[in-house]
């Protein structure tokens, strides 16, 4: 039985796994690793340790539909729609800018219930409205790893059983052992695998060590150089039951300061407001703070952060539990087309 290797338990690679699980049709074993605690990825949503029905999205923030992705994904929207994983946007978002024809979706149970419908789905059969997804499972994998030579017509002929899902299992290097890949990892000893799928920041997978760094071609390298990501640091705040914060939007972008760029009512921006449960809050910083700040302590960001909150939102209460988060590789633009930068 071929094995699968899926490195990353985001949403790419969560949604790579159920598609596999969806598409092929004998026997294919599936393992995914992720180095993080648990699933999401940049689509992150931590609890307050206080309470873990108090919740906040740490990365993004809401998904936006165009014209352009609704004709060609439509049916991925309209099932985390009709599950409930994902549903309309109607919250006010102060300094949103809306174009014709986009739709914006939030997730209610937190951005990471995305990729956690995934994994569910990649460990069991599930029936797709009777309907091929229509995406191509051959192409998908032939396109990260084209020196591979896999073979398209036993590819489609595939099926997959339970996929293996860890964490805490970070990818170090991978190796050509007798036409396998063998994998190693941080912790744990190293693995054989038919098929390896990368879905981590470009720079993550230049790291790997291993005969993978002579494996990318020439052109592959450049185009993975050629990916810049922005970088930026992720504030959560947890309030006790009966907070009130009282403004009149549920996120919003701010404009005017050096540090934040924007905040959200997590729980008013998803509506899931609950007298039981406290409001929870996220603030994002502008990427010049991020970039400036990088290297310096989480402790000591938090501390430049809530100084510049309270010139936003003067006399917020104390939190009882705070998550501050550093995303290095937050968002990509392309060098090549700046203007993809922030496109969503
Ligand atoms: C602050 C912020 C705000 C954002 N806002 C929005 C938004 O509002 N709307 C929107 O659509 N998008 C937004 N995004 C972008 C969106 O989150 C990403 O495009 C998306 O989550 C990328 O998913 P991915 O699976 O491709 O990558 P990732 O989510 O980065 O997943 C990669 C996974 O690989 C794992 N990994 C990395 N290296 C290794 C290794 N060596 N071994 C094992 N595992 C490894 C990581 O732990 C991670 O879980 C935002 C991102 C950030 C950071």
């Amino acid at each position: 039985m071929a094995r699968v290797l899926i490195v990353g338990a985001g949403l790419t690679g969560s949604l790579c796994a159920a598609l596999l699980r969806r598409e092929a049709s004998s026997p294919l074993r599936l393992t995914v690793w992720d180095k993080a605690e648990d699933s999401g990825g940049r689509m992150t949503t931590a609890s307050s340790p206080h309470n873990p029905q108090s919740t906040v999205d740490l990365g993004a923030q809401y998904i936006t539909c165009t014209p352009h992705y609704a004709k060609i994904h439509q049916s991925f929207y309209d099932e985390l729609l009709a599950g409930g994983i994902l549903k309309p946007l109607t919250s006010p978002i102060d300094g949103m800018v809306i174009k014709e024809g986009d739709c914006n979706f939030v997730a209610p149970h937190g951005v990471s219930s995305i990729s956690k419908h995934y994994l569910k789905q990649s460990a069991h059969q599930v029936p797709v409205h009777g309907k091929n997804t229509g995406v191509d499972c051959h192409a998908l994998l032939q396109g990260i790893f084209p020196t591979q030579g896999l073979n398209p017509m036993s590819f489609t002929s595939l099926a997959l059983a339970g996929a293996d899902i860890c964490f805490r299992q970070r990818v170090t290097q991978i190796n050509l052992r007798n036409n396998k890949w063998e994998v190693s990892r941080e912790t744990g000893s190293s693995e054989q695998f038919d098929i390896i799928v990368l879905t981590m920041p470009a720079p993550q997978i230049l790291q790997l060590q291993g005969d993978i760094a002579n494996l990318i071609s020439e052109c592959q390298r450049q185009q993975l150089e050629s990916v810049s990501y922005s970088s930026r640091y992720a504030l959560g705040l947890f309030y006790e039951a009966g907070t009130k914060i009282d403004v009149p939007w549920a996120g919003r972008y701010i404009t005017s300061n050096p540090c934040i760029r924007f905040i959200s009512i997590d729980n008013k921006k998803r509506n899931i407001e609950s007298s039981e449960i406290g409001p929870s809050l996220v603030i994002h910083t502008t990427v010049p703070f991020g970039v400036t700040y990088l290297e310096h302590s989480i402790e000591d960001v938090q501390e430049l952060i809530f100084q510049q909150l309270e010139n936003i939102l003067p006399g917020l209460p104390q939190p009882v539990a705070t998550k501050c988060q550093k995303w290095r590789h937050s968002q990509y633009f392309c060098l090549e087309n700046p203007m993809d930068r922030g496109a969503w």
